[in-house]
């Protein structure tokens, strides 16, 4: 089995996107969570050593022409879009556009305490796929609808992470394909998440709202549905601080391929979408706002079509991804990761979390604003001296 992508690149570079899932001609590969809880292909026995995993693994080989056209920042108008949404409900927006013109649109839902993408037709069920789910997706046989979709002249709108969109793109080629990813932070491990909600909820979690804005998009909290709703404010929440803290994440995120490069080129998808951290002022909206990038001609075209039904202002490249270095650099990998997982069986969420990524409690939190609020005066200071400069 020396031919199979996995054995290639063995399961340290391997993003779990799928490609080699969903071209293999005798269904020799099952996705499985690995021990660090990412799903990785296990080839079974049936292999006919055929080449083809190899051929479309994006990890072995990629390469795009993308050319940075054009960056936004921007929110849907309509309001239950906007505040069902992670960022600026600009994702619902392209939907939109696309099914009014029978199309079909791809992306993340839950399903039954998973994360799973889902084919959808109809706009009643396009809130499934709204919202960022921080875990990796079940990308299932998605690849190969989308080239049965093409084939039956549908236009498809696919959504997902630069990953899983270069496999896409391996798979299939078409001008009736408008592919949608994000800014990617890294994908948090499943084995943590269900590690802290087995300690902490002891019955089972349905699904989680990561993004809900019930206090505002930058103070957003986590709901868990359980037996009871569970409301974590997103900086006290363990699962949430471990990830932000690059704990968990999958092994190649942390040298991710799939970034393109700084001044915009080479990303995955027609447009990339991401919460425009660090907004000026003047496009702030306390209900979010998307970082719109358009990176080729069709990506353009698309958001273009949505213009009427969104708040939009152009803006250059550099301000939208300054306070979002994910758009260009990796997390670093710390060096406790190594340790984080030997300890995992043994310790238990909380053990782990105060070993590795102690949470400041509120009162500690208030504490730290309290002695920063002369450097932020200061800066504040700066800022408007330099401005009347
Ligand atoms: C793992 C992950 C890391 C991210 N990191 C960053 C970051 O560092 N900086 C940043 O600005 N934004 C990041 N985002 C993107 C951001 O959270 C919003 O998704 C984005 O701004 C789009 O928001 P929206 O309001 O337009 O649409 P939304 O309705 O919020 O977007 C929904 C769509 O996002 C996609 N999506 C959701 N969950 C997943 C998943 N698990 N795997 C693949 N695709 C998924 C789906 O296709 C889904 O349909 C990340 C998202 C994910 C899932
Ligand atoms: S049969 Fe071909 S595509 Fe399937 S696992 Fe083996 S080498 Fe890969
Ligand atoms: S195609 Fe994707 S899932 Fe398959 S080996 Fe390559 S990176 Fe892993
Ligand atoms: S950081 Fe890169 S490798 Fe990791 S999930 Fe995102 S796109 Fe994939």
């Amino acid at each position: 089995m020396e031919k199979t992508a996995i054995n290639i690149i063995g399961n340290k570079q391997c993003t779990g996107c799928f490609g080699c899932y969903n071209v293999c001609p005798v269904n020799a590969i099952e996705m499985k969570y690995d021990e660090e809880g990412f799903y990785k292909p296990n080839i079974l026995e049936n292999c006919i050593e055929c080449g083809k995993c190899e051929k479309v693994c994006p990890v072995i080989k990629n390469e795009n022409s993308n050319k940075y056209i054009k960056a936004y920042g921007a929110w849907s108008n309509d309001e239950e879009i906007l505040l069902n949404s992670s960022s600026g409900g600009i994702f619902s927006e392209l939907a939109l556009e696309i099914l009014n013109e029978d199309g079909i649109v791809y992306g993340v839902s839950w399903e039954k305490g998973n994360v799973k993408h889902k084919r959808i037709e109809k706009k009643e069920d396009l809130k499934d796929l709204r919202g960022s789910k921080y875990l990796p997706s079940f990308v299932g046989n998605s690849y190969k609808e989308v080239v049965e979709d093409l084939k039956n002249n549908k236009k498809v709108l696919f959504s997902g992470t630069p990953c899983q969109i270069a496999a896409l793109n391996k798979i299939i080629k078409s001008d009736n394909l408008i592919t949608v990813d994000l800014i990617c932070h890294g994908m948090p491990s499943y084995k943590s998440y269900k590690k802290y909600c087995d300690e902490e909820f002891k019955t089972p979690v349905t699904k989680v709202d990561f993004r809900n804005k019930g206090m505002g998009w930058i103070n957003f909290s986590l709901i868990y549905y359980t037996n009871i709703l569970k409301n974590n404010l997103h900086y006290v929440d363990k699962f949430f601080f471990g990830f932000l803290k690059d704990i968990y994440l999958n092994e190649p995120c942390y040298a991710c391929k799939f970034k393109g490069t700084k001044n915009g080129e080479k990303r995955e998808a027609d447009i990339t979408l991401a919460d425009f951290w660090g907004v000026p002022k003047e496009l702030f909206n306390k209900n979010g706002v998307s970082l719109v990038i358009t990176n080729n001609e069709k990506g353009e075209e698309i958001f273009s079509k949505i213009k009427n039904k969104v708040f939009f202002k152009e803006i250059s490249l550099e301000t939208g991804i300054k306070g979002n270095p994910s758009f260009y650099k990796s997390c670093t990998r710390p060096k406790e990761r190594d340790m984080f997982y030997k300890d995992f069986d043994k310790l238990s969420f909380n053990e782990l979390s105060d070993k590795y990524f102690r949470v400041p409690s509120l009162m500690e939190r208030k504490i730290k604003r309290i002695l920063n609020f002369p450097i932020r005066v200061l800066r504040f200071l700066k800022r408007r001296f330099v401005k009347e400069v």
